[in-house]
């Protein structure tokens, strides 16, 4: 078994990007400029744009964070997403979900500009993914695409099921894997909670890709000997042992699913590392793209 190591992996993309910022601002360019919309004290995404917010710093990248009240109405967001698709500023920006459930997350999401759309989730970046034109893809699943570059994994005429059909996770995966391009060339099957035979849907992947939100839903006996194993899921379970009282897993039974794989991610250290790297790619493309 290899590990898919997301740290690396993300280390590499982000050295990458951080050249190429340097190079530009050496000739006189602005720095990128994300801004993060938080609307809420959800604890999960104050984490996860603090987060973001460090690796845009760590590669150069400006970063600008909105917070917003939970009690704000849909014409005060719209009015803050209305003055950064406007400012000439800001290359791209990312409304952090989940919102307050007074909103329509898609209609919230529609009023993106597609151009500064760097979470790819606005309708017409989805369709051009789905045409394989140019635009912004999905960050967990482009961070996968980048795994399975980097690491040299064969995909073409492969069998890959994708467990989870969510619109930011396991659709445009299913949709990204089934293109003609490499990696991609597969052939695709997207199962979820109404699928039949799942086991043995699963158990026939070359690649296997869990996107499903249940704690080591993925078992040994869902898993083919040899295939590559991709864990989306991100979970904390209580844990006594550890200082924190808590550690994370994955979708998959990482123990002993690994025994079988040839090559799997772990959690933590895998796919939520690249995630985020593919966000400051996406970034960086659309500061490019702004500059033409
Ligand atoms: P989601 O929107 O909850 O979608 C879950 C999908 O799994 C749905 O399509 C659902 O089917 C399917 N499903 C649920 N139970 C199933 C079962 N018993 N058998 C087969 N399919 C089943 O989740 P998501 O946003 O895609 O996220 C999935 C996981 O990835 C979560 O743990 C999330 O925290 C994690 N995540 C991680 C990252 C990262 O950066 N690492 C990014 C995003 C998400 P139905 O459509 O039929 O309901």
């Amino acid at each position: 078994m290899k590990l898919i190591d997301g740290k690396l992996i993300s280390e590499q993309i982000k050295a990458e990007i951080k050249a190429e910022v340097a190079a530009m601002i050496d000739n006189g360019a602005r720095a990128p400029h994300l801004a993060a919309v938080l609307v809420g004290d959800d604890p999960a995404s104050q984490t996860y744009v603090a987060s973001k917010e460090k690796n845009c710093q760590s590669v150069g990248i400006t970063s600008t964070l909105y917070r917003l009240d939970k009690s704000i109405t849909e014409k005060e967001l719209e009015n803050t997403i209305n003055f950064l698709n406007n400012d000439p500023e800001i290359d791209g920006f990312i409304v952090q979900l989940p919102l307050p459930e007074q909103f329509d997350e898609q209609k919230i999401i529609s009023m993106i500009n597609p151009d500064k759309d760097v979470d790819g989730f606005h309708p017409v970046n989805v369709g051009k993914l789905v045409l394989g034109q140019d635009g912004f893809v999905s960050a967990t699943p482009a961070g996968i695409m980048e795994m399975l570059k980097r690491s040299g994994i064969e995909t073409v005429g492969k069998h890959c099921v994708v467990i989870g059909r969510s619109n930011i996770v396991g659709t445009p995966m299913s949709i990204l894997m089934s293109r003609t391009t490499n990696p991609g060339n597969s052939t695709v099957t997207l199962c979820h909670s109404k699928t039949q035979n799942l086991k043995e849907i699963a158990a026939s992947a070359d690649i296997l890709i869990a996107a499903i939100g249940k704690p080591r839903f993925v078992t040994a006996d869902m898993v083919k000997e040899g295939a590559v194993v991709i864990d989306v899921g991100i979970h904390r379970l209580e844990d006594s042992s550890k200082q924190s009282g808590f550690r994370l897993v994955g979708d998959v039974d990482f123990d002993e699913v690994s025994k079988k794989a040839s090559w799997i991610t772990p959690v933590p250290g895998g796919v939520g590392l690249t995630t985020i790297a593919a966000l400051l790619q996406n970034t960086l493309k659309a500061y490019k793209k702004a500059s033409l």
